[in-house]
């Protein structure tokens, strides 16, 4: 009975909506990320992840808002455009295939539930999928064949 109250209102206030802990990268999103992350090599790429979330399961589906960065010197720093739209994650490209999130990506990852770095070559294991405080294997990842 508290159970169902306690749901209710979950549902209601939908607390759920930002809740997962499964991720399926469609082929789609993946073609995409292959794409702009190759189009813009040597430099990074940037974009925000167009997802849904449904029975704890995050589907992500395409990438939008993309930028491309001319300077290499400064890798993984997402623009502050960013900060003032709407998504439900981040993805952006580490050409020089640095698998870890510098201390600019962490203040902008804790900021949204998840956070992809494409790390080159840009490969599906490559496809790094992190949390809002950096850290890997917190989601279960599913590839879409
Ligand atoms: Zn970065």
């Amino acid at each position: 009975m508290i159970n169902k109250i306690i749901n209710f209102f979950y549902k209601f206030l939908e607390l759920d909506r930002f809740y997962f802990d499964k991720v399926i990268v469609t082929s789609l999103f993946f073609e995409r990320a292959k794409t702009l992350a190759t189009e813009s090599y040597p430099y990074e790429f940037f974009g925000l992840i167009e997802g849904k979330i449904k029975n704890k399961i995050l589907t992500l589906e395409d990438i939008k808002f993309t930028q491309q960065k001319s300077n290499t010197n400064r890798v993984s720093t997402i623009p502050v455009l960013f900060n003032s739209v709407n998504g439900i994650g981040t993805i952006h490209s580490h050409p020089n295939g640095t698998k870890n999130p510098s201390r600019e990506d962490l203040k902008t990852f804790s900021k949204y539930p998840i956070n992809i770095i494409f790390c080159n070559p840009f490969s599906k294991k490559n496809l790094n999928i992190l949390d809002s405080k950096g850290n890997t294997n917190q989601f279960r990842i599913f590839f879409e064949n």
